[in-house]
């Protein structure tokens, strides 16, 4: 509107100085050498706008036809390239839609248009793992190595394919070099952690869990856990060396970093014991008791309190099962002590009061050894033999991921490899893993330790006790 005025306004100016030059009277002579031209100012200034006019017109031309093809060439190149991403866009879509063939035509297009392999690499790759071939898609994220700008994106398309092989070697390296070029991206820590642990690497392990959990890759709790995890297998490697101190002094870090974590407190107490430390390991055992009573601590406790009579040592078992009294552990402690002091009736009523709160096999055996010892009867005996067989197994360390369960906690499931999901606790009476395959080897495994658990739980048979080797007994 305003560009609209200042147009009017001028034309009339020009238009109003036109015609006072028009009307004033007057002449102009320009004399040239020879020449003299005698005119009007009015045309005068018509012949010098018409000048002008043209003037400009022949630069424009001029100039049009100097830049002219090379600004032909740059509108055709943009269009060229908007027409890349587009392709390179939709290919992506195409990838994430599980469309390969599109992705892999668009990825050829991309390509063509923006002749920047680079930034195609990814689609093309994403379209060969998309139609299976693996090869193929190795092979450009190898190529996204040599470009800086791609070079993480390439190292992540190779680890997913290494995972997949199962090829840990190779994808340990490929997460360490992840972890060089990006230390803080979340994946990149849990995955080297992952990898690391399966690896058996606990030292570096530990190290990452550290930058992990100060990136806040993985949570608090469930990461001090996995510390106290990798400590105690740690610990382990320490004891099969010889170096019993070590292995101590790591259990005890390992009871620091997640204090109700049972596996490490039942190896710190065969630590404990295997130099000397009794008192050390009364305590641990103790402090244990009043949140998770074991099975295996009950058979340290046995093993601290041997050389006592067995009337001494059920005042023992009394005292540490006050910490914790509706227990089922605490009343197996009770009876297996009754048990040996051949309290009959003591020993009955605790075997009850167990089987009450958490009914299992073992408990039932532990019932027909009473019948057998009290009043000889083979009968009743074998009563409670035949409801052992058809009762819940004992507890165990069981795989919560896949059911299976283990002659001992460690860090990954032997059956499954899942992390940090070895639980005591009663297993299955036939593991989940197991419903469709029925090879027998695992549930042999699973029957095999609770066979001895009677034993080994009341502490009964004391020669079969472990002896000063420091190691734990099968916590079964
Ligand atoms: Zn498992």
């Amino acid at each position: 509107m305003t560009r609209l005025v200042i147009f009017f306004v001028l034309v009339a100016a020009i238009a109003a100085l036109a015609v006072w030059i028009a009307d004033e009277p007057g002449s102009v002579a320009i004399a040239w050498g020879d020449w003299l031209l005698e005119t009007s100012p009015a045309a005068l200034a018509a012949a010098a706008a018409i000048f002008i006019a043209l003037g400009a017109l022949i630069f424009q031309l001029a100039r049009w036809l100097w830049l002219g093809p090379r600004n032909i060439a740059r509108a055709r190149q943009q269009r060229r390239q908007q027409r890349g991403y587009v392709a390179l866009t939709q290919g992506l879509v195409s990838a994430a839609a599980g469309d390969a063939r599109g992705a892999r035509r668009l990825a050829r297009r991309a390509n063509l248009l923006l002749g920047e392999p680079p930034l195609t690499l990814l689609l093309s790759a994403q379209a060969a793992q998309l139609e299976g071939e693996d090869d193929l898609a190795k092979a450009y994220f190898e190529a996204m190595l040599e470009v800086p700008e791609t070079e993480f994106l390439g190292i992540r398309g190779l680890l997913v394919q290494a995972n997949k092989a199962g090829d840990t070697a190779a994808a340990l390296s490929l997460a360490e070099r992840a972890f060089a070029l990006r230390p803080h991206t979340p994946w990149v820590l849990t995955t080297l952690l992952e990898l690391q642990s399966h690896a058996g690497r606990w030292s570096d392990a530990l190290t990452t869990l550290r930058v992990a959990l100060r990136q806040k890759a993985m949570e608090s709790k469930p990461g001090k856990i996995r510390e106290a995890g990798l400590l105690l297998h740690q610990a382990r490697s320490a004891r099969d060396s010889g170096d019993g101190r070590e292995a101590a002094k790591l259990a005890e870090r390992a009871t620091t970093a997640a204090p109700a974590f049972i596996p490490a407190i039942i190896f710190a107490t065969g630590q404990a014991l295997a130099l000397g430390r009794r008192s050390q390991a009364e305590r641990l055992i103790a402090n244990a008791w009043a949140s998770t009573p074991h099975p295996a601590l009950a058979q340290y406790f046995n093993q601290i309190h041997s050389a006592d009579d067995a009337l001494a040592r059920a005042k023992h078992f009394e005292k540490l099962a006050a910490r914790n009294p509706s227990h089922p552990e605490s009343h197996l402690l009770l009876a297996s002590g009754a048990l040996e002091a051949k309290l009959w009736g003591t020993a009955r009523s605790h075997l009850e009061a167990a089987l009450k709160v958490r009914p299992s096999a073992g408990i039932y055996r532990r019932l027909a050894h009473l019948e057998e010892a009290e009043h000889d009867d083979t009968e009743a005996a074998h009563r409670w033999l035949l409801a052992a067989s058809e009762a819940e197994p004992d507890p165990l360390w069981v795989c919560d991921e896949c059911g299976v369960p283990a002659s001992d906690w460690s860090l990954a499931c032997p059956a499954c490899g899942a992390l940090d999901r070895m639980a005591w606790r009663q297993p299955a009476a036939r593991p989940a893993a197991l419903e469709a395959d029925p090879a027998p080897g695992p549930s042999e495994n699973a029957k095999a330790p609770a066979d001895n658990a009677t034993d080994r739980a009341t502490g009964v048979n004391g020669p079969d006790l472990p002896g000063a080797n420091g190691k734990a007994p099968e916590p079964v």
